[in-house]
């Protein structure tokens, strides 16, 4: 053992496997995630609402690409910046309202079938 604590908990995001590893999911947050989810945050954002848990996915690059068209240059450069698995305060369903602008104009354009 190296003194890193072990600790078996379900991964946040799939619920599904034991989490291998943690990742920082910004705001202060740590998830724990396992492999599969890991290796899925590389191509994907993964948003995980931390009041309900629901976890909403979509690919990395498409979703850069739709902040660009609705005109958000300036969260495109953030996400661009950040790793795959952030956490959210409130997602679509816990508050329509308070969810992040540009997440919402991008999910509103998906929903539309607008590409
Ligand atoms: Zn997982
Ligand atoms: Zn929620």
């Amino acid at each position: 053992m190296d003194g890193e604590r072990t600790i078996l908990r379900l991964c946040t995001v799939c619920h599904d496997a034991m989490a291998t590893r943690h990742t920082d999911a910004g705001h202060g947050k740590t998830f724990s995630i396992c492999d599969r989810c890991q290796t899925a945050a590389r191509e994907n954002f993964i948003w995980v609402c931390t009041h309900c848990g629901s976890v909403n996915m979509q690919p990395r690059q498409s979703f850069l690409r739709q902040l660009s068209e609705a005109g958000y240059e300036g969260s495109r450069a953030n996400y661009a910046k950040r790793q795959g698995v952030l956490s959210i305060d409130k997602c679509m369903e816990c508050d329509p309202q308070g969810v992040d602008q540009a997440v919402k104009a991008a999910e509103q354009r998906f929903a539309s079938g607008h590409c």
